[in-house]
Formats: structure tokens, C-alpha cells, sequence
């Protein structure tokens, strides 16, 4: 199909949910996308932090394949081996003792956000079912999810919201005052993402974490994007010196493919029981499979290489003109411009390259294999249009 056809039929068939770029991407090898216009385009968002891999990763895609040889789909009622093996992947890379799989970041959310309400209501009873998030955070679409994005734009519309989260800012005052005693749980990113790639201040996630497990709040880390290697660490909270009670992840976990992935850490094992929450698509063999391919391919050799370009990458970007601060951690980067970031990325699609936005802020969040090569050829344009 022409690009003219396939945008004609967007406007006309689909929801109009999304603000999108004028290119429709039609194939690819790792970092280098085509379009259907045949153009090439170097690759800086990675499908917004999923594709670790790129496009086309041979390994990845024999994993999937072989999978889909076996079974496509396997009910909930009974086991799965590809399941078995990606939790005690996680399990064993992370210190979690139990796993929950859904389909999306938001359900992983979900599940967290329901966990801590369960966990805290079999302990203490009623009136301690409050969620404190950070503002600026983002959680999800979800209601519950949403409710625990820390930020009012997205709460328009959509009242009346589920009732006991409050919100608080990066500092421990902010946090003790907003939990006012009947918190379950605060929810943060390491890395907040969508709002502008943020990476919260070290002491503070050290002292709340210090905080929530003397007074039995369960921390619950939304690593939806930061995780999986994006950082240059498997889960992004390894370089804040914290242990959390529940991680949440999604995005990248399996390269490519819908998955979500709720990680209960030793006090919140217990939390959930049979009946409690399901999924009928959660943990899908397909999706595991490309998952187990992806994890245990994050080795520490492979995440040094990523913290290796992530160097590389950020030294550059911070000798751009234009550029007036290099944020986030790892091979998630932010960067705070003089320009409009929405007419740079526009701007950068035209020469053959894609970035994304948050906010105010670029956001640069490659395939983890990208080649040194494709790195430079995406820099040089960046370069161009940031002058
Ligand atoms: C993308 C994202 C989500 C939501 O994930 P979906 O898969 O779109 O539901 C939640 N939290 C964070 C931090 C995210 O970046």
C-alpha cells in the first residue's frame, strides 16, 4: 500500500487516539527502519523502548518462531513451560520470588497497585489504602493507572477517579504528608519517562525506600520503560542500592512482542492468591519465549556494551549546539533543548531519523544493539537540525 492510502484509511477506520508522524514503517535491520516510501530512517526510539533488539534480530525472531511452531496460545488453567522459564529467569536475575504476567505496562500497574492494596488490607484491615505516585509520573491508561499518573493533563475527562491516591514531589516531606498514614504503597519511577526523562535524586529513592520498610509500605518501582537493560543495568533500581517490593515491567521485555511483567520481591510474595487477578492473554508462550531470548541475552558483558554507547552517545549530545542538558540514565536519554522538541523530531523524520519527544525534552531510547555506525548517522543529523 502507498502511504497516501494507508493514512486514508487511519483517518477514516481508526480511533482518534494518535498524533502521528507522516511515515508508515514497513520493515527494517536493527537500527536502520524503511518506510513505506521506501526511505531509510535511522532508529533512536526503538517503538518507544521495545525493540531492544531492532528490527529483524535473527536470534530473537528464531526464538518466536520456534515457539510458534509448538503452541501459539495456552490457557491460564493449565502450565506453560516457556512461563516457568521466563519467571525463574527474572526470578534468579533479580532477587524476585514470584512473578505475574500480563500484557501491557499499564496491567503490570494494575496488578502492583491491587497487590499492595491486598497485601495491606490482610495485615491491617481497613483505611490504609492509599497509593502515593510522584508528580510527573506516568502509569498508565488504565483508571486505576492513570489515577496514578502523577499528572493533570491526563486527568481530564475521565472523573471520578479511584479514590485514595495522592500525590507527592521527590522529597520525603512531600511523601510522609501526602501517605498521611494510610498508605499501602508509593509508586515511582527511577527514571521517569514520559514526562521528560528524568532520573529521581539517588538519596531521596534511598531514604524512601528506608522509610516504606519501616513502616511496612510496599515500594513498588515502574520499570515499564527504564528496565530490561535500557539503563545499562537489567532493572534500572540496581543503581539507586535499593531492593523494592514490587517491580513492574513491560516495554522491552520481550524485544518486540505485548507482555507485561509484575515482579513480587520477599515481603510482597504472599500478596496475591488463587482468584485474586488473571489474565486470559497474560503470559502467552510466544511472548514468553521472546522474553527468556531477551533476558538472557542481557548479559553483563552485553550491558557493559550498553553503557559503553550510552557514554559515547551522551559525550556527543553534549557538545551539540542546542542542547542545553543530557538527562535520564544509560541508553535512556533526555535532552532539554533551546529549540521546540515537537519541531526537532519533525524536523529529524524528514533527514531519516526518528526520535521521540517527552514533553518539553527529546527523548533518545535506541535498540540496545544499535552499531556504532547507525549511532553516528543518527548524531550527524540531530547535529544538523539542532543548529
Ligand atoms: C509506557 C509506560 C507505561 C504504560 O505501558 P503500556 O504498555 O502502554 O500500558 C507505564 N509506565 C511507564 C513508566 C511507561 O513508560
Amino acid at each position: 500500500m502507498q502511504f497516501e492510502e494507508i493514512s486514508a484509511w487511519d483517518a477514516q477506520y481508526l480511533a482518534k487516539t494518535y498524533a502521528r508522524y507522516p511515515v508508515a514503517l514497513t520493515g527494517g535491520k536493527n537500527a536502520t527502519l524503511t518506510g513505506s516510501d521506501g526511505k531509510q530512517y535511522i532508529d533512536f526510539g526503538a517503538g518507544i523502548a521495545v525493540n531492544i533488539f531492532g528490527a529483524n534480530d535473527a536470534q530473537w525472531k528464531a526464538a518466536v518462531i520456534e515457539q510458534l511452531g509448538k503452541i501459539q496460545h495456552v490457557s491460564n488453567y493449565y502450565y506453560a513451560e516457556p512461563q516457568v522459564r521466563l519467571a525463574k529467569l527474572l526470578c534468579e536475575r533479580t532477587g524476585a520470588k514470584r512473578v505475574f504476567f500480563s500484557n501491557s505496562g499499564g496491567e503490570a500497574n494494575e496488578c502492583a497497585l491491587k497487590a499492595a492494596r491486598k497485601y495491606s488490607f490482610m495485615k491491617y484491615g481497613e483505611g490504609r489504602a492509599r497509593i502515593v505516585s510522584l508528580n510527573g509520573s506516568f502509569h498508565g491508561r488504565t483508571l486505576f493507572t492513570l489515577t496514578a499518573t502523577g499528572q493533570e493533563g491526563f486527568h481530564q475527562y475521565f472523573h471520578p477517579f479511584v479514590p485514595e491516591v495522592a500525590y507527592a514531589d521527590a522529597d520525603m516531606q512531600s511523601v510522609v504528608r501526602a501517605a498521611d498514614g494510610k498508605a499501602c504503597a508509593v509508586m515511582i519511577e527511577c527514571v521517569q519517562g514520559e514526562s521528560g526523562v528524568k532520573a529521581l535524586p539517588v538519596p531521596f529513592v534511598a531514604e524512601l525506600s528506608e522509610w516504606c520498610r519501616k513502616n511496612d509500605v510496599l515500594l513498588i518501582c515502574d520499570e515499564v520503560q527504564s528496565g530490561n537493560g535500557r539503563t545499562g543495568t537489567l532493572y534500572a533500581y540496581e543503581q539507586y542500592g535499593i531492593v523494592p517490593d514490587i517491580v513492574t515491567t513491560a516495554k522491552g521485555l520481550a524485544g518486540g512482542l505485548p507482555i507485561g511483567a509484575t515482579l513480587f520481591f520477599a515481603r510482597a510474595q504472599d500478596a496475591l492468591s488463587a482468584g485474586d487477578h488473571g489474565s486470559t492473554f497474560g503470559g502467552n508462550p510466544v511472548s514468553c519465549a521472546a522474553a527468556c531470548n531477551v533476558i538472557s541475552r542481557l548479559t553483563e558483558e552485553f550491558l557493559l556494551e550498553v553503557q559503553g554507547k550510552a557514554a559515547y552517545m551522551r559525550a556527543k549530545l553534549q557538545g551539540f549546539d542546542g542542547v542545553r542538558a543530557v538527562t535520564g540514565l544509560g541508553m535512556m536519554i533526555g535532552l532539554e533543548l533551546e529549540k521546540s522538541s515537537k519541531q526537532v523530531a519533525a524536523a529529524c523524520l524528514e533527514k531519516g531519523l526518528l526520535v521521540l519527544t517527552a514533553h518539553e525534552r527529546l527523548r533518545i531510547v535506541p535498540p540496545l544493539t544499535i552499531t556504532k555506525t547507525e549511532m553516528d548517522e543518527g548524531l550527524s543529523v540531530l547535529k544538523e537540525v539542532l543548529k
